[in-house]
């Protein structure tokens, strides 16, 4: 049988649905995917008739290119990947192609084939192509029915240019937009399950992420921040996290617990949180906050807390998960492969100096009252310069010229 060169076909509806910004779209998910898969012997991505099409080197193993399609499957932009063969616009070769794909595409019963030629000056119509290719997969495969409708495998042949280009083996992907197409979000991180899954979606839309986390250093153990590297290592696989700022929170967190009543602690420690995220947010010139929350969760997200959290800052806050279950979320994050490492304990900043009973319903008047007899600008300012960048694999990030202009 011939050598066919491997190719691995990236499909991308959305962005498809985007208009003139198709390109710029299309740019930024080739470079993702270029940084992304830099380990895999890779020749070259082009983009061929609205597809990404990677192109690998010749002789790469069947598991290699399964494993790089797998490593692509995972990133934000990606609809589908199909992997397969680049052959000659001829149709034995393409049946021959077609034949390989098949026999790598595992188990199956039922298939159908799917021609499409991009140019018609390929004089065979993609009825026809169906048909001659179909004949030789039959001829291989008696045993095998062709079905039209949900067959097990469908064989896909495609004419584009010079060449051919035939798979079998297709998977969706995760879908939404490249990271880097929408901006920069800050979101507040912390090792628990929820926020993992709220950044992923907003990178998933697209969206820079930059992690901020609050540790209880030096009232507690550093444990929380090696969960959250543990985090932002899995993020950073699909090159959804672009950098983590880690922000030694236990201090003023003892100092509030000293001096505010016991019932707003919990909104205090979140007021000044959001504060802090929102400086480092400017310095990033990222355009809003991200939080885990989802409603009625805990105490401190009530509509009234989440209101009186929201006041402290100017910048949108974005709760990507605040209409989902717990279950989802935690489907979410399994899936995302980042629920292990969250259900692991470490004490962060909140559950350090936790109060008996939380207020619930919290008014925006006390709130204010209580911080008023705090030195909360300052507070913010020290934590903010206090944060600590660690930096993560994105090829949508730059860091900030100055890290520490303010
Ligand atoms: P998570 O599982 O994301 O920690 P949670 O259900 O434990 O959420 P809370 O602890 O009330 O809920 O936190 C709500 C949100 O506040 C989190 O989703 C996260 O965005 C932010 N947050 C909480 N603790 C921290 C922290 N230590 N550092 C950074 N952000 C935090
Ligand atoms: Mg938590």
């Amino acid at each position: 049988m011939a050598e066919f060169q491997r190719v691995i076909l990236v499909h991308y509806h959305e962005i498809g649905l985007k208009g003139h910004n198709r390109s710029i779209f299309e740019k930024r998910l080739l470079r993702n995917l270029e940084a992304l898969l830099s380990a895999y012997p890779l020749v070259t991505i082009h983009r061929i008739a609205g597809r990404l099409c990677v192109f690998l080197r010749e002789g790469t193993e069947r598991d290699v290119a399964l494993a790089c399609a797998d490593a692509i499957v995972g990133v934000p932009g990606v609809a589908r990947v199909s992997c397969g063969f680049k052959c000659e616009r001829d149709l034995a070769q393409m049946g021959e192609a077609a034949l390989l794909a098949l026999s790598e595409a595992g188990e199956f019963a039922s298939f159908k084939v799917h021609a499409r030629r991009n140019h018609t000056d390929f004089p065979v119509d993609s009825m026809q192509m169906n048909r001659e290719v179909g004949a030789i997969l039959c001829a291989a495969h008696p045993d095998k029915r062709v079905i039209m409708k949900n067959p097990d495998v469908t064989v896909g042949v495609e004419v584009v240019q010079s060449a051919a280009y035939v798979y079998a083996r297709s998977v969706r992907g995760i879908g939404g937009l490249p990271v880097g197409s929408s901006g920069r979000v800050a979101c507040l991180l912390s090792s628990g399950i929820d926020s993992p899954v709220a950044l992923w979606r907003m990178a998933r839309r697209g969206a820079v992420p930059v992690g901020v986390h609050f540790s209880g250093r030096p009232q507690t153990s550093d444990a929380s921040e090696y969960l959250v590297d543990d985090i932002a290592r899995v993020l950073e696989k699909t090159g959804c996290i672009g950098r983590v700022y880690v922000v030694p929170f236990g201090d003023c967190q003892r100092e509030i617990s000293l001096l505010a009543p016991p019932s707003l602690r919990i909104i205090l420690y979140r007021r000044l949180m959001f504060r802090v995220a929102e400086r480092i947010a400017a310095r990033e010139r990222a355009g809003a906050l991200v939080t885990g929350e989802s409603l009625g969760q805990v105490a401190s997200q009530t509509l009234e807390n989440i209101r009186a959290t929201d006041a402290a800052v100017s910048m949108p806050v974005f709760r990507p998960l605040i209409g989902n279950d717990k279950l989802e979320i935690i489907e979410q994050a399994q899936e995302l492969g980042t629920f292990e490492i969250s259900s692991m304990d470490a004490p962060d900043c909140c559950t350090l100096f936790m109060p008996r009973s939380p207020e619930t319903h919290a008014r925006i008047e006390d709130v204010e009252a209580a911080e008023a007899a705090l030195p909360v600008e300052r507070w913010v300012a020290e934590l903010a310069a206090a944060a600590e960048p660690h930096d993560y694999a994105c090829p949508a990030y730059k860091p900030p010229r100055e890290p520490k202009g303010e």
